[in-house]
């Protein structure tokens, strides 16, 4: 049963919520207007907006679903974001590991702090986890994401909001491209797609293309529904194992 509208996975889990910007990818952060229209409507939870909180009640919705499940973990947060306890996080991956039947996706732009967590630590083989890289500067999030062991690992390219150039993909599993949507989304290229999924062709990663946004491939500003999300003459729809 899919129950967000994110193309690359089932459902969210948010056992925290609200974060803080941290690089240009963030500017405008979907979670951030988001979580502004829930505190609006009165959304338990969100009676502080977008400011960065736990939500222990949030801890046990997986085990109530037993029907293996694709989870994106903290669509409104950042799970390894600065205020977040360590010992928070090891009740969130107690529930991971007491349900091998779903996959838990999670992605982060705090390599560091999620470096600092699993330096000691075993993960689920049950995790994907992956680093957003908006552009080319964020590419050392790549080098970290490698250094943590895990069953597979993944790349957000979204927003692509510059050019990468030339990638180490050894050890990546996935990887994920979108340009950004809403008013004053900034424009995506098609020779930065292009460049990406060259080099995923080469280095044997599965390649997802989820949205040109609200840049059309012909560089022409319009709803991210019309520009849909045709890339080379399809749609790219792999997962990992199944390129
Ligand atoms: S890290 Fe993610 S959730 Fe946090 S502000 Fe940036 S885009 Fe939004």
């Amino acid at each position: 049963m899919k129950t967000t509208k994110i193309e690359w996975t089932e459902r969210v889990w948010n056992p925290s919520i609200g974060c803080d910007k941290v690089s240009p990818g963030c500017k405008f952060c979907y979670a951030e207007s988001f979580a502004k229209r829930l505190k609006a409507m009165g959304v338990p939870g969100y009676e502080e907006g977008f400011k960065f909180k736990i939500l222990p009640q949030r801890l046990q919705e997986p085990l109530k679903i037993k029907k293996p499940t694709k989870f994106f973990v903290n669509s409104m947060s950042d799970l390894f974001h600065e205020k977040m306890p360590f010992e928070y996080l090891d009740e969130i991956f107690e529930i991971i590991r007491k349900t091998p039947q779903h996959i838990y996706q999670i992605l982060t732009k705090r390599d560091k702090i999620m470096f600092e967590y699993f330096h000691d630590k075993q993960m689920p083989e049950n995790v994907w986890l992956g680093v957003t890289v908006e552009n080319a500067t964020f590419k050392y999030r790549i080098d970290t994401l490698k250094h943590i062991e895990a069953k597979i690992r993944f790349i957000s390219f979204e927003p692509l909001i510059g050019p990468v150039g030339e990638l180490d993909l050894s050890g990546i599993h996935w990887a994920i491209v979108g340009g950004e949507s809403g008013k004053r989304a900034r424009p995506v290229k098609q020779h930065w797609v292009e460049e990406i999924f060259h080099q995923c062709r080469a280095q044997n990663v599965a390649f997802f293309f989820k949205q040109w946004g609200a840049w059309g491939a012909d560089a022409v500003k319009r709803s991210k529904k019309k520009n849909g999300r045709i890339f080379l003459g399809k749609e790219w729809n792999e997962y990992p194992f199944i390129i």
